[in-house]
C-alpha cells in the first residue's frame, strides 16, 4: 500500500489553511496540542491549547457580542450565514483537504461533509425569516395570547473528530440566525479544520459588519470542554461525542440549570426482510457499514436478517467487502480510509476477539492492512449466534455483526435491545412491514429509514437519537427551537381584568 509521506501532508495542510485565510493562526514551535494526520500518524503542526482564562475570556467576548447580536433583526443575521455559505462554497476543496488530512475521510466523503455545511447555511438563511411563534385563542375576552421566540445566549459547541466541520455548521449556522453567539471547542484530534472554519467565519463577519465576537474558537481536550460546560454564562452546551463524554457533561450542565443538547453514540441496525430488493440492500449496507471506515455515529453495526435469506445476504456483502480498497484516502479508488489512531485499531481487534469467544465467525475482513504508518483495517463481517454484550456496544470501527430472525416482532425486539437509539433502517418491499417498523412499537430510534442505510442523513430533517444517544436534535425541521427561548405573552386590550379559570379575587 502506498501512503504519502508526512512532509507532503504537512505542505497540503499549510496550503489549505493559508487559502482559508488562517496562515498565522495558532501554530507554535513549542505547542503541546499535536495536530496529527491518521493517514501516516505523523505530526502536521503543533498548537497551543487554550488556557482556562482564555476560555473564560472567549465566553465573555461571545457574551458581549450576544448583547448586540440579539437585537439585529433575524433576516439581517441571515446575511452573515449567507456570506459564510458563499465562503464555504469558495473553499470547499480546501476544507475537504483538511477533513481528509485530520479525520482520514476519503475525498468524496470529505467533499460531502463540506457540502453539508453549505446546505445547512442555505437552510439557516431561509429559517432567518421563519422563526415563527404561535397565536393561541385566549379564554378571556379582549385578550391576545401569543408566543415569541427570543435569542438564548452563548452556545458552546463541543464536537467529535469524525464530523470535524459538519457538526459545527449544523449548530453554528442555526445558532447565529437565532441570535446566539458561539464558542467552539472542536475535537483535539481535528484542530486545523476548526482553525480554517473560524477564519472563514471571521471573514464573513467582517464582510457583513457583524461583531467578530459572534464566534470564538478554543482548542484543547476534555478539560477545555469542561471549562465551557461549567461556565454559567454559557446558555446552551451542544456536545457531540461518546456516551462517556455525555455522562460527564449532562449532569454538570444540569447542576447549574443550563441547557444541554447531547448527540452521542449509536449502535445502528438494519433489518433485512425476505421481500427486500437485495441488490439495493447490499449497496445500502456496504456504504453504511464500511463507509468512513465505520467511524460515523450512524454507521451500520448490526444486520438483522431473516433466516431464509441470511446466507445469500452474507455472501453478497462479503463479496462486496472483498472489493473495497483500504488505503490512502486521497487516492482515487480508495473507499476505506484509515482509522483515527491506534486506540481505534485496538478497540476493533479486541471486539473481534470477544465476538469469536462468544461463538461468532469472522466471514471476512478485520485485518490490519500492511503499512509503515497509520492504522488501516479491512471492514469486518461477523456472523453471531446471538446478540451478546460485544454486539450491544458501539465499537467505533468497521465491524458489522450479522444476526438472524424468524418473525418481524423478534427482529424489532433485537433491534431495540441496545442502549443507544440513533439510526435504523429496514429493507423490505412489503408495506405492512415497513409501516410496522416505523410505528410507535417499531424502531425506537430518532432516525428510522426504509430501503436506505442508516448513515448519510440529509440536513433538512431533525438529527439525533434516543436513550443513551442523548435525546438532542440538530440541523433541520424545528431543531432551531433548542437555540432560542420561548416567551408566552398575554395582552389585555380590554378595560376589564378577568382572571384565568374564572377565578374571582376580591370585588
Ligand atoms: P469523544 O467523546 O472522545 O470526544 C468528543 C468531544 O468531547 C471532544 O471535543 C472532546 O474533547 C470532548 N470531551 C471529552 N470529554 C469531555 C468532558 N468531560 N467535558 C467536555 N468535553 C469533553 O468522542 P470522539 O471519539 O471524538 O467521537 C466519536 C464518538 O462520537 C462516537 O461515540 C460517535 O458515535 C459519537 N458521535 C455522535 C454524533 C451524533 O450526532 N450523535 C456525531 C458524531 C460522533
Amino acid at each position: 500500500m502506498i501512503i504519502p509521506d508526512t512532509d507532503s501532508l504537512r505542505d497540503r495542510a499549510a496550503a489549505a489553511l493559508a487559502a482559508c485565510g488562517a496562515r498565522d493562526d495558532h501554530p507554535t514551535a513549542d505547542g503541546t496540542l499535536i495536530a496529527r494526520s491518521p493517514i501516516t500518524g505523523g505530526t502536521l503542526c503543533l498548537l497551543t491549547p487554550s488556557e482556562p482564562e482564555q476560555v473564560t475570556a472567549a465566553v465573555a467576548d461571545a457574551h458581549d457580542a450576544f448583547l448586540r447580536w440579539r437585537t439585529v433583526p433575524a433576516p439581517r443575521r441571515g446575511a452573515l450565514v449567507r456570506r459564510l455559505g458563499e465562503l464555504l462554497t469558495e473553499h470547499k476543496s480546501d476544507l475537504a483537504t483538511l477533513v481528509t488530512l485530520e479525520a482520514g475521510k476519503i475525498t468524496a466523503e470529505a467533499l460531502g461533509e463540506v457540502q453539508e455545511m453549505i446546505d445547512v447555511c442555505e437552510f439557516a438563511v431561509g429559517l432567518s425569516r421563519q422563526l415563527y411563534g404561535r397565536t393561541m385563542p385566549s379564554e378571556r375576552p379582549g385578550h391576545r395570547l401569543t408566543e415569541t421566540w427570543h435569542p438564548l445566549g452563548v452556545v458552546a459547541v463541543i464536537s467529535a473528530f469524525n464530523f470535524p466541520v459538519a457538526v459545527w455548521s449544523w449548530n453554528t449556522a442555526i445558532a447565529l440566525v437565532c441570535g446566539d453567539t458561539v464558542v467552539w471547542k472542536p475535537s483535539e484530534l481535528t484542530p486545523l479544520t476548526a482553525i480554517a472554519c473560524d477564519a472563514l467565519l471571521r471573514r464573513a463577519a467582517e464582510d457583513v459588519g457583524a461583531p467578530t465576537g459572534v464566534h470564538r474558537l478554543v482548542l484543547g481536550a476534555g478539560p477545555v470542554g469542561e471549562r465551557l460546560v461549567d461556565d454559567p454564562t454559557v446558555a446552551l452546551v451542544s456536545a457531540t461525542g461518546s456516551v462517556r463524554m455525555g455522562r460527564e457533561v449532562g449532569p454538570r450542565v444540569a447542576q447549574r440549570f443550563g441547557r444541554c443538547l447531547l448527540e452521542l453514540g449509536g449502535n445502528n441496525a438494519a433489518v433485512v426482510a425476505p421481500s427486500a430488493d437485495l441488490d439495493l440492500a447490499v449497496r445500502g449496507i456496504v456504504f453504511s457499514a464500511a463507509g468512513t471506515a465505520g467511524q460515523r455515529c450512524t454507521s451500520l453495526r448490526r444486520l438483522i436478517v431473516h433466516s431464509s435469506i441470511a446466507d445469500e445476504v452474507v455472501k453478497r456483502v462479503a463479496s462486496a467487502y472483498r472489493q473495497l480498497r483500504a488505503g490512502d484516502p486521497f487516492a482515487e479508488g480508495t473507499l476505506v480510509g484509515p482509522l483515527i489512531g491506534e486506540r481505534a485499531w485496538d478497540a476493533m481487534s479486541a471486539a473481534l476477539v470477544r465476538a469469536r469467544a462468544d461463538g461468532g465467525t469472522v466471514v471476512c475482513g478485520g485485518e490490519r492492512v500492511e503499512s509503515d504508518s497509520g492504522h488501516y483495517a479491512t471492514p469486518a463481517l461477523v456472523r453471531m449466534p446471538a446478540q451478546t454484550s460485544v454486539v450491544r456496544e458501539e465499537t467505533f470501527a468497521p465491524i458489522l455483526y450479522v444476526l438472524t430472525y424468524e418473525t418481524l416482532g423478534e427482529a424489532i425486539t433485537l433491534h431495540n435491545e441496545v442502549p443507544h437509539g440513533l439510526s435504523s433502517s429496514i429493507f423490505t418491499t412489503d408495506q405492512r412491514e415497513a409501516e410496522r417498523f416505523l410505528a410507535s412499537d417499531g424502531s425506537d430510534c430518532g432516525i428510522a429509514n426504509v430501503n436506505i442505510g442508516t448513515s448519510g442523513a440529509e440536513i433538512g430533517g431533525a438529527f439525533g437519537g434516543e436513550k443513551e444517544t442523548g435525546g438532542g436534535r440538530e440541523s433541520g425541521s424545528d431543531s432551531w427551537k433548542a437555540y432560542m427561548r420561548r416567551a408566552t405573552n398575554t395582552v389585555n386590550y380590554s378595560d376589564q381584568l378577568p382572571l384565568a379559570q374564572g377565578v374571582r379575587f376580591g370585588r
